[in-house]
């Protein structure tokens, strides 16, 4: 397959959602590839909001994108647009395809059009528009009274429209299946295929990369560009994302909306290093910056076939990303969670516990559930009670908190009283280091107890084992 390479410069593309529910992961994914493609080659992105559809589209949704997209980090140079701030531009066009043979307004009411279809399909046949409102078969119709016109495009007759997708090769589609579609409603709001086709000439668009779900639209669109003679875009379809069953990704296969893996603590460098890696590759690399991903993106290495979402796989790539992070910046973007949980940590003292655990857990969500019993209150579950401090239990903490009383608050010494008290009492480690722990954090697992010790402090340390001896 020869790939067409981009010959209007500068390349210009976008991320046209329509605001019908929050971004989920495959529009963040098509945002990152047209967003990546634009750093590339040094051009622009552009946002541009397809509210068109009145009754689907809400404020809230706008919202959620938008914040979803800031989130990511994915900026853009242009906009947001929003279509139906432009409704004086597609009239415009609209006359121009009018006066130029390729629309013409039709009347058939929403009545006569479903008996038409009815009638085709009781034949058999796929149902379309007939035509009937074309100029040669409207001649000596009157309009009927109180029917407001849609604009329809003539759409040829013969021939047919065929592109060099970026994705999937070469794509053709005879003109005899489309039929003439509707440019505008009645109420004048464009349909999708003429604000997408008025938008994307207006802004400059080099490259339309979206999903593979509009690859249908796609000759539409291109009949509409060489009716006002001008220029196609290129055009990348991205396959799908599917759950691990194979049906297209929606919410029964869990979260699907950015937003909440931002809430769940993902971060962002990870989620948008999964959806980069999810549907192109780069070898074997699985792991790499977003600055790696704009140097090392291109179309030819996006897949031709769909993509299916693992959590898990995105789970253990964000838990690289927790474990490759700076314990000061780890602990800035932890404390707003513990915060909201009622605990004010320290700075200092919160990154020395964040590095601890953050290569034990996956979200900041686990970190900050980790984190907690070094700054709130725990009270150990009866079971892990019954089960671990046990008088004999009892008996080694009672020692061994004598003995911290006077033992230098660092690891080393830490560690030193633990071993003493252990000999002493002729124990193995773990029948005092698992009492303490139980006490200490109300789990029975934590990273090294002598760092664990430290971080506590000393104050901290005394009163939760005194509960206990
Ligand atoms: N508004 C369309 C959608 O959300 C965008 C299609 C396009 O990128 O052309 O699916």
């Amino acid at each position: 397959m020869t790939i067409r390479t981009p010959t209007r410069t500068p390349i210009r593309t976008r991320f046209a959602p329509s605001p019908t529910g929050y971004l989920h992961v495959g529009g963040a994914r098509t945002a990152l590839y047209s967003w990546a493609y634009a750093r590339k080659h040094g051009g622009a992105f552009i946002l541009r909001i397809e509210d068109t559809d009145l009754e689907r589209s809400t404020q809230a949704s706008i919202d959620a994108i938008l914040d979803g997209v800031a989130w990511l980090g994915l900026d853009w140079d242009e906009g947001p647009f929003y279509q139906m701030q432009r409704l004086d531009r597609y009239a415009e066009v609209a006359r121009q395809l009018l006066a130029s043979g390729h629309a013409y307004w039709c009347y058939a009411s929403k009545e006569e059009l479903d008996a038409l279809r009815a009638a085709q399909r009781a034949r058999g046949e796929k149902p379309r528009y007939d035509g009937r409102w074309r100029p040669e078969n409207a001649k000596g119709k009157t309009p009927p009274a109180g029917v407001e016109p849609v604009l329809r495009f003539r759409t040829p007759d013969s021939g047919v429209v065929a592109w060099e997708d970026l994705v999937k090769g070469r794509i053709e589609i005879a003109n005899g299946e489309l039929d003439d579609l509707v440019l505008l409603r009645a109420d004048g709001v464009p349909t999708y295929n003429f604000g997408v086709v008025v938008d994307d000439l207006d802004m400059g668009i080099t490259h339309c990369i979206r999903g593979d779900d509009h690859v249908n639209n796609t000759p539409r669109q291109i009949n509409i560009y060489r009716a006002l003679g001008a220029l196609l875009p290129a055009f990348a379809h991205v396959p799908m994302i599917l759950g691990a069953d194979g049906e297209r990704l929606s919410k029964r296969h869990g979260a699907v909306s950015v937003m909440q893996y931002a809430e769940e603590g993902f971060l962002p460098e990870a989620l948008l290093n999964y959806l980069a890696r999810l549907g192109w590759s780069h070898g074997n690399d699985e792991i790499f910056s977003l600055d790696q991903f704009v140097d090392w993106f291109d179309l030819e290495h996006i897949s031709r076939s769909p993509a299916q979402f693992n959590p898990e796989k995105l789970a253990w790539l964000n838990q690289q990303y927790l474990k490759a992070r700076d314990d000061g910046k780890l602990a800035g973007e932890v404390a707003p969670r513990l915060a909201a949980r009622g605990i004010a940590a320290d700075d200092a003292a919160l990154a020395k516990v964040v590095a601890l655990y953050k290569d034990r857990v996956s979200t900041l969500n686990e970190l900050a559930d980790a984190i907690q019993p070094f700054y709130a209150d725990v009270a150990p579950s009866a079971e892990l009670l019954a089960q671990h401090i046990t008088d004999a239990a009892r008996e080694a903490l009672r020692a061994l908190h004598a003995r911290l009383e006077t033992t230098v608050w660092e690891r080393a010494p830490l560690n030193q009283a633990l071993k003493e008290v252990v000999a002493e009492r002729g124990l193995k480690l773990p029948q005092l280091a698992i009492p303490l722990r139980v006490a200490l954090t109300g789990q029975t697992q934590t990273p090294s107890i002598d760092a664990v010790l430290e971080a506590f402090g000393r104050d901290k340390t005394l009163a939760r084992l005194g509960r206990y001896i």
